[in-house]
């Protein structure tokens, strides 16, 4: 049986296990009409010996009721679940009961230990007679052991009201080892563009848990992002749109009183942490919420994931009346380049560094959110111009983070990004004025899953201004799809035909290789 198959197919209750939940009364005031696990499951951060499984339970995903959030009543409910080495879920290895908190939303993260490396799972909840689908994971190999080959899909920026997930359904296709979320997981206002295939359910911009919560809810709904939670585990950060466009730190778009925008921050962190299969560890505590972590997949691979926006320097030269990114000159902004500024914050900065020196690894992702390489912005009157939002607002950083790659020896670095609504291949350089100047890292950005790209003529014209940027391409809506090998790194640049089409078809637009030892991708 193929996997999809096994996904489509609800739990078949086996004797055992049906008497095993029949011996849990409903516990719930709400009736028992409506699936508890309408969101579907997930599982995150795949050890060698565990994994994080995730549910909620919203019977009523989208209930307006601040109350009774998924439709579900304020008590605080058991789920139990079960992980087993075949898709019928018959030979249980691990099960146990975890509770489903109202005050998180009645998520559940359990943090399954005793599992073997490098084996498939399968795993489900139970909970009120119902069984939720099933889930299909993988386990990292043992610490320091070699691995033949590692598949993973890069997502970012996916607007429920701008497309169809048909990205999230191709990259399903494939059986990926692991996705990771870049970003834009959803977004928090209401799109003003015409032509949109579908509204955001609740028609205002996500501001408290309520509506954060919701909007988490409504894209779970989709049928192509739950059954790509379904298929692969998964790592995940978050970009701007998980709180407001273009936030930084504790400092709103719109110059909100900055005590008042992290009672937002605290709500969107808390529906993050509700809806994402994190570890313990990652639990937000007020507007406070830790994402940056080391995941490692044996000798092959090291993601050291980092969080470019809760401690972040706020934007350069943001100022009224108009927050948020901008192109600055030099001349007008020489904030931009003031050597103080951080992207990642002091703290993140020296634990990313010492994770650079530590590394055994033989490959090395950055998982971050942004585009990393210089893009200088040729002006209408010729002059240069930088984008103050992503790391060309931070080039101190940039340089700091850059020269501790080369400095530490840091084996194979690829710096994965999104945000951008394009794909892109980079050359990362200590000195990107200077053509003869070896490569540092190799950086991949995937484009949106539906949101529009920026004018592709227009950033063309720029392609002159820099030589590091070795591909380009802003009309097309994807992911990236990784092959990793211990000799090479291959990613294909794949492109969905029409967002508006929930049943559109994939294609490869181009492939690049990175060789061991070799850093910059070539075209393949
Ligand atoms: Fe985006
Ligand atoms: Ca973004």
């Amino acid at each position: 049986m193929t996997l999809r198959r096994t996904l489509s197919r609800r739990a078949l209750l086996t004797g055992s296990a049906a008497a095993f939940i029949a011996s849990r009364a409903w516990p719930l005031s709400a009736t028992p009409r409506d699936d508890p696990f309408a969101l579907g499951v997930a599982s995150g951060y795949p050890g060698p010996d565990r994994a994080v499984l995730w549910t909620r339970l919203a019977p009523e995903p989208l209930s307006p009721d601040p109350q009774r959030p998924g439709g579900m009543s304020p008590d605080t409910v058991p789920v139990d679940w079960e992980v087993a080495t075949d898709p019928q879920i018959t030979q249980i290895v691990r099960r146990g009961t975890e509770a489903a908190d109202h005050d998180f939303g009645h998520s559940v993260h359990v943090e399954c230990r005793g599992l073997e490396p490098g084996r498939e799972y399968w795993y489900h909840f139970i909970a009120g007679g119902a069984a939720s689908p099933i889930g299909h994971l993988r386990t990292a190999p043992p610490p320091g052991a070699p691995l033949d080959r590692l598949r993973f899909g890069v997502v970012s920026c996916a607007n429920y009201e701008l497309g169809y997930f048909s990205a999230y359904r191709h990259l399903t296709d494939e059986n990926p080892d692991l996705v990771l979320f870049l970003g834009d997981y959803i977004y928090e206002y209401v799109s003003k563009l015409p032509g949109k295939v579908r509204e955001h359910s609740d028609g205002v911009e996500a501001t408290d848990l309520r509506t954060y919560r919701n909007r988490y809810a409504q894209y779970r709904t989709d049928p192509d992002l739950r059954a790509l939670h379904q298929a692969a585990p998964c790592l995940a950060i978050w970009d701007d749109h998980e709180v407001q466009n273009d936030y930084a730190n504790d400092r709103s778009q719109n110059f909100a009183d900055p005590l008042v925008f992290l009672k937002r921050r605290a709500a969107a962190y808390q529906a993050f942490w509700e809806h994402m299969p994190l570890s313990a560890w990652a639990r937000p505590r007020g507007p406070d919420m830790t994402i940056f972590c080391r995941h490692d997949y044996g000798a092959l691979a090291t993601f050291l994931l980092v969080d470019g926006r809760q401690f972040r320097s706020r934007l350069a030269c943001d100022r009224p009346p108009k927050g948020g990114g901008k192109q600055v000159t030099d001349e007008a902004c020489p904030e931009r380049l003031d050597a103080r500024r951080s992207y990642l914050g002091k703290a993140q900065e020296a634990w990313l560094y010492r994770e650079f020196g530590g590394s055994a690894a033989r490959w090395n992702f950055l998982v971050q959110g942004q585009l990393m390489a210089e893009l200088k912005e040729r002006l209408d009157d010729g002059e240069i111009s930088h984008w103050t939002e992503d790391w060309n607002g931070y080039p101190a950083a940039r340089t700091r983070l850059l020269e501790q790659i080369a400095g530490t020896g840091l084996k194979n670095p690829v710096v994965l990004g999104g945000d951008f609504h394009s794909f892109w291949a980079n050359d990362l350089k200590l000195d990107f004025d200077d053509p003869a100047a070896p490569v540092v890292a190799s950086e991949f950005v995937a484009t949106s899953v539906t949101s529009n790209g920026p004018p592709y003529e227009r950033f063309l014209a720029w392609a002159a201004d820099n030589p590091e940027v070795r591909f380009f391409d802003s009309r097309k809506r994807g992911y990236l799809s990784a092959e990793l090998r211990p000799e090479r790194l291959e990613v294909a640049c794949r492109a969905v035909g029409d967002v508006r089409d929930p049943e559109t078809g994939v294609s490869t637009l181009q492939r690049f290789v990175v060789e061991n030892a070799r850093p910059g991708p070539r075209p393949a």
